[in-house]
């Protein structure tokens, strides 16, 4: 994965898809992007809004966005912060979404594309997913 095209690519398309986030409040833009199990790209951002409680992540919006569109096996997926150096991971409401739709690899990108991949085991240890309710996403 990390030496293949896509993978540039993949680094690059969440850098760029800060460009669009609505973030007036925190002014903390997020990129994300995502690979699904048949090469198709996604990308997402942060999309506040004025209740605060009703912001969406980065990490949602393009999950959200892929599995909308018919995909709900992940390939891989990247987040992009304008930290330049450190990496941020996901809130905990996103590695509920992330687990929700299996195993994929993740990487936390800064904004001179330098990453890190996390392992998706500690995404959220013990964590409640379809497995929990011994269920497929079939429904
Ligand atoms: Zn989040």
């Amino acid at each position: 994965m990390e030496s293949s095209a896509e993978f540039k690519k993949l680094l690059s398309a969440c850098q760029e898809a800060k460009d669009r986030a609505y973030c007036p409040y925190s002014n903390f833009r997020v990129g994300c992007a995502l690979i699904t199990e048949r090469g198709e790209m996604f990308t997402g951002c942060n999309v506040e809004n004025a209740s605060y409680g009703l912001t969406i992540c980065a990490e949602r919006t393009v999950i959200t966005k892929a599995v909308s569109e018919g995909h709900r096996k992940f390939k891989a997926i990247a987040v992009g912060t304008d930290i330049p150096d450190s990496f941020a991971g996901p809130c905990g409401a996103c590695r509920q979404f992330i687990l929700e739709f299996g195993e994929c690899e993740i990487f936390f990108v800064k904004p001179d594309l330098t990453y890190m991949k996390f392992p998706f085991e500690q995404l959220l240890p013990m964590g409640f997913g379809p497995k929990t309710l011994d269920t497929n996403q079939n429904s």
